[in-house]
């Protein structure tokens, strides 16, 4: 049995589209109504006085969202508002690619008009604004009167960078103290930007260790926050958070389109839907319709179709789902279903989440550099037309290519796919690891610039922690992981008539090889050093 059947159905390599999740409208309706409401507060009161307003970024969910109850907690209005920024619809750092692809945009778009449908359910709305949050939301705060902005806290350069401008635009801001705020005194006063920790499992100020020491070994970290740490409750809202402030015109999404970019159709592979209810329905279906959880660390290396991992990660990365949520979720199926080494697998999971959250605080902007956070020195070139080849898949290696052509298509691809493309662009085409960096971050649903510019750096080897250094064998990653060449014909499929064993060695059936391996064809030398235990051998033992 090949490692895929082991979790799919067989139809998956024949049918084109899965729809992530495969749940209908109404079923995922349902679903969502559902979880709302087991996680409504009863008790939780409002005290404030005049206007708040909840600046939704990478944090597009109702449910476990602190900055909206906090906004609720402190106002008699709540305005929510999203800022389409136009620089994230300009290009990559380095590299020139476009920062958000289309199918991306497309996700995004539909995170918002499911949050303006979930806010409105909660008796709010969303206003959409094009423009800078540094220009809109202080004119927004002047306009409403509103004494606080709240918002979720970003750990990156550029978002901290808005931060930073949002704040200052503030602070130009003069209200009258009777305008915005309870005191009966006539002094002036500028609105407050209140920002607020809520992206991880576990919180920024409940880690045994200040950012600056954290340890450079997952392991370290993984042990200690387990050992030391307790997850915090999601945050419970009440039934309504109405009224909002009365607001003329609340905008509208725009079409991906008038963003500036070509439209593009998922036509095969997984078309991930975007939204809380979405989100809340993938958890539904993969933990309790499909009841997947139990054997996800048997399946969560395998590379196609919609079952083998959750999939959580394009909600994850804009917010639409809370991790603490998936904690509660991972508890609840342990109680009621089972727990094993599976269910504590995802939690292990996150927390990589997590701590490449926390190393973008402690190494900054060394994260985006060639050298990585250990400022490792390394002779890369920059090749555009070998990059291509990897970019369009056309390396002449199908593992490579089904992967760069699913990433494309679907703005997803697996770990094990990920970690592949990483060291053969790294390792084996020798191409600075920032153009695939930069690649990912124009194509993947789930881009987030910690996971990825963390991974990234690991998978160069430049990482911060010096004991990761990874070499993947082609041959023997595509024996181990798609032994029927399952993948390989679904994403290159004039390999499908081939011998199953031949679709990854199609040899001369298949286009020319554009380098050759570090390491040639044979497994003998081809040992990895990986963090999902199993083959450590390092590559102290070429
Ligand atoms: P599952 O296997 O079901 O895991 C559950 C969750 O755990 C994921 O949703 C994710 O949030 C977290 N997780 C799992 N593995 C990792 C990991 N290695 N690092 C961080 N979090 C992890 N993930 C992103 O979310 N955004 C990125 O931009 C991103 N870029 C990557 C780039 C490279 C080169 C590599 C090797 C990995 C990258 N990852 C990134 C991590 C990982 O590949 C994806 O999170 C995972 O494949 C998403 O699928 P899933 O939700 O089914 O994961």
């Amino acid at each position: 049995m090949s490692l895929a059947s082991k979790s799919q159905p067989q139809s998956v390599a024949s049918s084109a589209v899965y729809q992530v999740p495969g749940l209908d409208s109404h079923e995922m309706d349902s679903t969502a109504d559902k979880t709302f409401e087991r996680y409504l507060s009863n008790t939780a009161k409002r005290n404030g006085k005049g206007v708040s307003i909840v600046w939704f970024r990478n944090d597009l969910r109702v449910l476990d969202n602190e900055a909206l109850f906090k906004a609720w907690v402190s106002s008699q209005a709540v305005l929510p508002v999203y800022c389409i920024d136009p620089r994230l619809f300009q290009t990559t750092y380095y590299f020139g690619f476009p920062k958000t692809g289309a199918l991306r945009a497309q996700f995004i778009n539909e995170c918002l008009a499911d949050l303006k449908k979930n806010l409105m359910k909660k008796g709010l709305n969303l206003l959409i604004q094009h423009g800078k949050p540094e220009d809109i939301l202080p004119s927004l705060t002047k306009a409403f009167g509103a004494h606080t902005v709240y918002a979720h806290k970003e750990t990156c350069s550029e978002e901290l960078q808005v931060e930073r401008s949002v704040a200052r635009g503030l602070r130009q801001v003069v209200l009258s103290t009777a305008q915005g705020n309870s005191s009966r005194s006539s002094s002036t006063h500028s609105p407050k930007l209140q920002l607020i920790w809520g992206s991880t499992l576990y919180h920024l100020d409940d880690i045994p260790f200040s950012v600056g020491s954290l340890p450079d070994v997952y392991t370290q970290f993984r042990k200690s926050v387990e050992a030391k740490c307790t997850i915090r409750g999601c945050i419970r809202l009440p039934t309504s958070l109405g009224p909002p402030p009365s607001v003329d015109d609340w905008g509208i999404i725009p079409s991906v389109e008038q963003l500036g970019l070509h439209s593009e159709k998922v036509v095969k592979g997984m078309r991930f839907l975007g939204g809380e209810t979405a989100a809340l329905s993938r958890v539904t279906e993969y933990f309790w319709n499909k009841d997947l959880l139990k054997i996800y660390k048997e399946t969560r290396n395998e590379m196609l179709g919609p079952d083998y991992s959750t999939k959580f990660s394009p909600w994850l990365a804009s917010g639409s789902l809370s991790p603490r949520f998936i904690y509660e979720e991972v508890k609840r199926y342990e109680k009621e279903r089972q727990a094993n080494d599976s269910t504590y697998w995802v939690l292990f999971e996150l927390i990589w989440r997590d701590y490449f959250r926390f190393i973008s605080i402690k190494y900054g902007n060394s994260l985006f550099h060639l050298g990585g956070p250990r400022k490792v020195e390394k002779r890369w070139h920059q090749d555009q037309k070998m990059f291509e080849t990897w970019r369009n898949g056309c390396t002449g290696y199908p593992l490579i290519d089904a992967n760069m052509k699913e990433l494309s298509a679907s703005g997803f691809m697996s770990n094990r796919g990920r970690q592949i493309v990483c060291s053969f662009l790294v390792r084996d085409m020798g191409i600075d690891w920032r153009m695939g960096a930069e690649w990912f971050e124009t194509c993947l649903l789930d881009y987030d610039p910690c996971s990825n510019y963390g991974n990234w750096t690991y998978g160069a080897g430049v990482g911060n922690d010096p004991r990761e250094d990874r070499y993947f064998s082609i041959p023997k990653q595509a024996k181990t992981y798609d032994p029927d060449g399952e993948h390989v014909a679904f994403w290159v499929p004039e390999l499908l008539p081939l011998p199953k064993e031949k679709r990854n060695f199609p040899g001369k059936s298949y286009i020319e090889q554009v380098v050759p391996l570090k390491f040639g064809s044979s497994n003998k030398h081809h040992s990895q050093r990986s963090k999902y235990g199993g083959r450590h051998s390092g590559l102290g033992n070429r």
